[in-house]
C-alpha cells in the first residue's frame, strides 16, 4: 500500500503543494494526471526521496519512508528520458542494479573492476533475475546487443528491466513514454499494464495524458496547482467528476 498524508511541498516560499492525500493498496496503479506544472513530477519525486517533503508523512507497506533516503525506500525510478549506459550491453544494463548492489570502491579501478563485473554478472543467481526479467520484457535475443542498435521502444523496455530486476515493491513512472512515437506508445501502454498484472506492487505512473490515465490506472489522482482535485477509479472520475475542471479535463460529455 501507498499512502500520502496531508503531503505539502514549498519551494522558497511557494506553495506548489498543497495538503494532498492519496491511499492506495497493493497492486494498484496509481495515476497522477494534470496539466504541466501541476505538481505531477514534484509528488513522484517526494515518493522517490529525490525531494523532501516540507510537511505530511508517505508511507509504503505500512512504514513510513519519507525521512529515509532513497536507496532504503525500496522503489525503482523510470525517467521520462531513459537513460541507458551506451557502453553496456542490454545484458549489463539490465543487471546493474544488482551489480551495483555488491560493489564498493572498487568498482572504478579498470582492470579489478572488471573482473567483479563479470563475475557479478554471471553468478546464476544475476543471470536469472536477468534473463527473467528480459523474458518478461521480450528482450532475450537482445541482451548481448548495445542501446545504439536497439529501436526507441526496445530501449524503453530495457529502462524498464533495470528498474524491474530488483523486484522493487514500488514502480515510479514519470511520463516515461513521452519520448515515442503515437503507435509504440500505445503498444508500450499495453505492456506496461501487462508489466503490472505479471509482477504486482504498487505503481504510480505520471502522465498529463487523460486517455493514458482511463486506460491504464486502476486509481487517478487529478491536480491543478498542486491541489488535489480528484481521486477515484477512471470509471467515477468520468462519471462523476468533482467540480468542472475535472469533468473538462477528462473530457465526461455534459
Ligand atoms: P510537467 O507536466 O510539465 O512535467 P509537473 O506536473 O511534473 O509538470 P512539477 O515539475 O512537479 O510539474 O512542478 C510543479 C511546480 O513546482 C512548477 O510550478 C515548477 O515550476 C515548480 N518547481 C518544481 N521544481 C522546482 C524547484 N526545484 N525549484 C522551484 N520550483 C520548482
Ligand atoms: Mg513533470
Amino acid at each position: 500500500s501507498l499512502k500520502l498524508n496531508n503531503v505539502t511541498k514549498s519551494f522558497q516560499d511557494v506553495k506548489v503543494i498543497d495538503g494532498v492525500d492519496i491511499e492506495v493498496g497493493d497492486n494498484e496503479f496509481l495515476v497522477l494526471l494534470g496539466p504541466s506544472g501541476c505538481g505531477k513530477s514534484t509528488i513522484l519525486r517526494m515518493i522517490a526521496g529525490l525531494e523532501t517533503v516540507s510537511g505530511g508523512s508517505i508511507h509504503l507497506g505500512g512504514r513510513r519512508v519519507d525521512e529515509l533516503p532513497p536507496s532504503e525506500r525500496d522503489m525503482a525510478f523510470v525517467f521520462q528520458s531513459y537513460a541507458l549506459y551506451p557502453h553496456m550491453t542490454v545484458r549489463r544494463n539490465i543487471a546493474f542494479p544488482l551489480i551495483m548492489r555488491q560493489f564498493r570502491w572498487w568498482y572504478h579501478l579498470p582492470v579489478v573492476g572488471g573482473y567483479f563485473k563479470r563475475r557479478i554478472e554471471n553468478s546464476s543467481d544475476v543471470r536469472e533475475k536477468v534473463e527473467r526479467t528480459a523474458d518478461m520484457l521480450a528482450l532475450t535475443k537482445m541482451l548481448d546487443r548495445y542501446p545504439r542498435t536497439l529501436s526507441g521502444g526496445q530501449r524503453q523496455r530495457v529502462a524498464l528491466g533495470r528498474a524491474m530486476v530488483r523486484q522493487p515493491s514500488a514502480f515510479l513512472m514519470d511520463e516515461p513514454l513521452s519520448n515515442l512515437d503515437a503507435k509504440l506508445r500505445t503498444a508500450m501502454r499495453a505492456e506496461i499494464t501487462q508489466l503490472h498484472r505479471d509482477v504486482g506492487g504498487n505503481f504510480v505512473y505520471v502522465t498529463h495524458d487523460q486517455i493514458e490515465a482511463m486506460t491504464m490506472g486502476t486509481r487517478i489522482a487529478l491536480l491543478r496547482d498542486g491541489k488535489l482535485q480528484q481521486f477515484g477509479t477512471p470509471r467515477e472520475i468520468y462519471e462523476r467528476p468533482a467540480n468542472t475542471y475535472v469533468a473538462r479535463f477528462i473530457g465526461t460529455p455534459p
